[in-house]
This record gives C-alpha cells, structure tokens and sequence, in this order.
C-alpha cells in the first residue's frame, strides 16, 4: 500500500492521491528526461529520521540544476498529511515506513515543479542484507575523482531522479552473483555505491577510525554517514575523509555500505574475495545509529 499526497498551492497540507491511479502527465519532465530531484528517509516509530538533513539536501540537489522547490514548511506538511493518512489507512503500526519526496521539472512548459511525497513499507531485502551482508563488485564509473568540480554540470554531488546508470550497475552485480556495487573513479578512488555511502573501520594499534571517501570527489554527501559520523565522533572514534583505495577495503576491519533506508550493510566480499568484517563492530555502529533522530 502507497499514500501519496502532492504539494499542491491550493492545499495548504497537500493533495492525497490515489496511488492506484494515474497522477503524473505524460509530459511531465521527470517522466520523459529524469529531470527532478529526491529523498528516501526512513521513519521509525511514526517519526522521519533526519528529516532536516534531507530537506537540506534536497534543497541543494535542486540548486545544483537550478530547480526551483516549495519551501521546507510546504514539505513538511505534506509529510505530516501523508503519515496520518499512512497511520489511519495501513491498520498495523509498522515500526519502520520509507518514506520518498519527488520533485520533477514539472510538465513541459508549465515553468512550475511537480511535488509529490509518498509512504510506504520496506522491502524485505533492506532488513535481510543489513542481517546478512552483502557481496559487492567494483565497477569503474569512468570519470576520475577530481572531475565533480570541472563539470558541474555532471550533478555528481546532487540526488537527481536519474538513477537508471546507478540500477544498471546493481543489475549487473547481480547478473555476476553479487548483491551491490562500490563505484570506483578511472584513477582508482573508491567513490560511492549506486544507493549508499562506503564506511572503513580501522581498529588497529590502539585507535579506532572511521573513514569515508573524500567528498569532493563527485559523491552524493551521505546524511547516514554525516550523523554517524557525529555520534561516533562523540565516541571517541576518530574520524577521516579518504582517500580510499581497493586496497584500503580489503585491508579493513569491516566495510559497510551505509545509506537511510538500509542503515548499516555489512560487506562480506569485494569481487569474490572474503573481507574481514566483525558483527561487534556493525553492532556498536548500529547502536549509534538507532540513537539518532
Ligand atoms: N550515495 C548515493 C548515490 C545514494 O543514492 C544514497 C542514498 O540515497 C547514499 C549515498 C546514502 O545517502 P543517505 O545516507 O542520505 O541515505
């Protein structure tokens, strides 16, 4: 069951939709070129997790390609408009939803965004691989990691609806027997997976790391890693930007594909070989995690 509930200037708390019904024109940008931006959040309990940090860089990825959005207010009450109806309409409380804000382009000529939210419940695959771990492939990206700031026309760092390259690559993971990808840049930096951000533990001679690859080298900036980041900070971990490299993942103490939806997945193996992982750090990572709002 989905709810769906568009930001619409006649509706102060947003339109409900029929999410069985057609909604969206066929003309419409984000349709026919992929041209608009998004967020997936999760809410636990009835409350969205880092609803600011995704609001903010939803707000940036618009930015990025110059698209102009309804203020957060406006988002915020169709969310809110959006979870009640979830509440009332799905019987049993669920106590994770994923929750999705779209804004395309709008149709063609109209000048003005098609907004819309959308609730609905996690698929059974995000809860296994956070349990089990996941087999991941490097795949080439085929820009270098310096390319994000030349060409920023590229929208490396921004959350476009453009995702069809990114589940290309999962496709092809799996067509190899492996669940994800962590893309590389042509001169070798481990970058981003197609859905997630790459996170290194280093426990050795006394100290306790956490490290991300850098982010300016074309990656979408991880809100799951950014409040992690924070909590294992306050931890006493120490905290490092890349850069990384092949090496670096499979030298490492544990690497996890972090993202909002499927919070921690542990890697097991990169291209066939078994990395070293550890349940008690992914444990320890998950309770930091579970403690942020
Ligand atoms: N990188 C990419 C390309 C993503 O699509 C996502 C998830 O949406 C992430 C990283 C992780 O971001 P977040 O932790 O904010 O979900």
């Amino acid at each position: 069951m989905t709810v769906l509930v568009f930001l619409d200037p006649a509706h102060e708390h947003g339109r409900i939709a029929d999410a069985g019904h057609p909604q969206l024109m066929a003309t419409d940008l984000g349709a026919t070129r992929g041209d608009g931006v998004f967020e997936s959040l999760l809410v636990v309990r009835g409350t969205p997790r880092k609803l600011q940090a995704h609001l903010d860089r939803l707000g940036h990825s618009a930015e990025a390609m110059k698209l102009e959005l309804p203020d957060q207010q406006a988002w915020r009450r169709a969310i809110t408009t959006a979870l009640d109806e979830f509440a009332a309409v799905e019987k049993a409380a669920a106590p994770e939803i994923v929750l999705k804000l779209m804004s395309t382009r709008g149709v063609e000529g109209s000048g003005r965004p098609t907004s819309w939210v959308s609730v609905f419940l996690p698929s059974p695959t995000a809860a296994r691989q956070r349990e089990d771990g996941i087999d991941v492939l490097l795949l080439d990206r085929g820009y270098d990691s310096t390319i994000a700031d030349r060409a920023p026309w590229l929208l490396l760092g921004a959350k476009t609806l453009s995702y069809a390259v990114n589940m290309a690559a999962i496709r092809h993971a799996s067509e190899q027997g492996a669940d994800d990808v962590i893309f590389t840049s042509s001169d070798g930096k481990v970058l981003e997976g197609p859905t997630a951000t790459v996170l290194v533990a280093r426990t050795r001679d006394g100290t306790r790391e956490l490290v991300t690859p850098r982010r300016d080298s074309g990656i979408l900036p991880g809100t799951t890693q950014g409040a992690l980041f924070s909590a294992a900070g306050q931890a006493g971990w120490r905290l490092g930007y890349g850069p990384l490299e092949r090496a670096d993942l499979l030298d490492a103490d544990g690497v996890w594909l972090v993202s909002s939806i499927r919070l921690l997945a542990p890697v097991n193996s990169i291209d066939g070989t078994a990395i070293a992982g550890s349940p008690a750090l992914t444990a320890e990572l998950t309770t930091l995690l579970d403690k942020i709002t």
